[in-house]
């Protein structure tokens, strides 16, 4: 479907002699050793495909012409104005800005914690750092290439006609991007590791090293950041609540984790996005009059908690709802 370059194909080994090499069992552990970085890398594969999509994008909707913005002509020398000037195409192109941007960060706080695990010469340092690792990867690896191909698809969009066709390059990004999602293991795969391996299996633990930073950040931020620490605070306590009902409904029925566990990742990666962009706004605040890369991050920032962030209200309704409605039909039925 993509990735045209990767010379994978089906091979069959029939009639083929195996050897096992070192003991048996070891295996998966041995596989580990790589993994925490390859899953970073395919997520920064979807992200980056997002990217280049947006900037596509961008360039195309300042100049494709059609209609007229809504409040009036734009363009007056023209027969029409550029599609950046219609309310969903912006839409489109600062949801891609905002996942993208918002998934930089995100990857580049991940990465720095695979950093302190390897390299920081404090035990405590580098042993806090190894188990936000284990908790961030399975959602660096599913957020981020979930992301990058809802962006994707939104450049497509923007490109109308164009962006289906093979001449413009962003048919290719959607249909490059489609793997991320399913290699390295599959994102319902890296759901079922954050709910049941990371999240219960520390007991909670490995979660409360982030909760715990984003509450010291929302304790210390001053009140010219309030628009963005208030809901990033709510989104925070809806983890925190949700986390604690799955626990319980899990303990009675193990049908529980696997019914929440893809909207339950998608919650917290919109919650882990929220915080980067509250750093980002802390960042710019201040300096938007003086500088465009600082007015824009600012103005990004507020988009994504106007119009991102909510997303996780119904995620966190479908969490709830549990497994029952998964199971009423039989096989059959189907
Ligand atoms: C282009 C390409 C390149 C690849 N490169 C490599 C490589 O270099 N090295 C390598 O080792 N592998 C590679 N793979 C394999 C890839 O990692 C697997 O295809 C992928 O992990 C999914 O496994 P599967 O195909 O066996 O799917 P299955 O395990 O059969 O999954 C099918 C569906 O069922 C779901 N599912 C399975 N089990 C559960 C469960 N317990 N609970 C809930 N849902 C479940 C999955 O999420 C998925 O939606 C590659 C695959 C492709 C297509």
């Amino acid at each position: 479907m993509g990735i045209k370059a990767s010379a994978t194909c089906v091979m069959n080994f029939d009639g083929a002699t195996g050897w096992i090499v070192d003991a048996p069992n070891k295996g998966l552990a041995a596989m580990f050793t790589m993994m925490n970085y390859e899953r970073l890398g395919v997520g920064i594969q979807g992200l980056a495909t997002g990217e280049r999509s947006y900037q596509s994008a961008v360039d195309y909707a300042r100049e494709r012409i059609q209609s007229r913005a809504p409040t009036g002509p734009q363009a007056k020398d023209k027969a029409a104005d550029p599609i950046i000037v219609h309310p969903d195409v912006r839409r489109m192109l600062l949801t891609m800005k905002a996942l993208n941007e918002g998934g930089r960060a995100f990857s580049s706080y991940v990465a720095m914690q695979l950093d302190t695990a390897k390299f920081s010469e404090d035990p405590a340092t580098r042993k806090r750092a190894e188990e936000l690792v284990a908790l961030l990867t399975p959602v660096a690896k599913a957020f981020l290439t979930d992301m990058g191909l809802e962006t994707t698809i939104h450049g497509q969009q923007v490109f109308g006609g164009h962006g289906f066709i093979r001449e413009w390059g962003q048919e290719q990004l959607v249909r490059d991007c489609r793997i991320t999602q399913i290699y390295e293991g599959t994102n319902g795969i890296q759901a079922l590791d954050l709910v049941g391996r990371k999240v219960i299996g520390s007991g909670g633990a490995f979660y409360r090293h982030f909760a715990e930073e984003i509450k010291a950040f929302t304790d210390s931020a001053d009140s010219s950041l309030a628009e963005f620490v208030e809901p990033l605070k709510a989104a925070i306590a809806n983890l925190e609540q949700m986390t604690a009902e799955l626990l319980e409904r899990a303990k009675a029925n193990p049908n529980e984790i696997g019914a929440a566990s893809v909207e339950y990742l998608q919650v917290f990666g919109y919650t882990a996005y929220a915080y980067m962009w509250a750093l980002m706004a802390r960042a710019a605040l201040g300096k938007q009059d003086q500088d465009d890369f600082y007015a824009s991050k600012l103005g990004t920032a507020r988009f994504y908690f106007a119009r991102i962030l909510p997303r996780i209200h119904s995620l966190t309704a479908a969490v709830k709802a549990g497994s029952e409605s998964l199971y009423l039909l039989d096989a059959a039925q189907f």
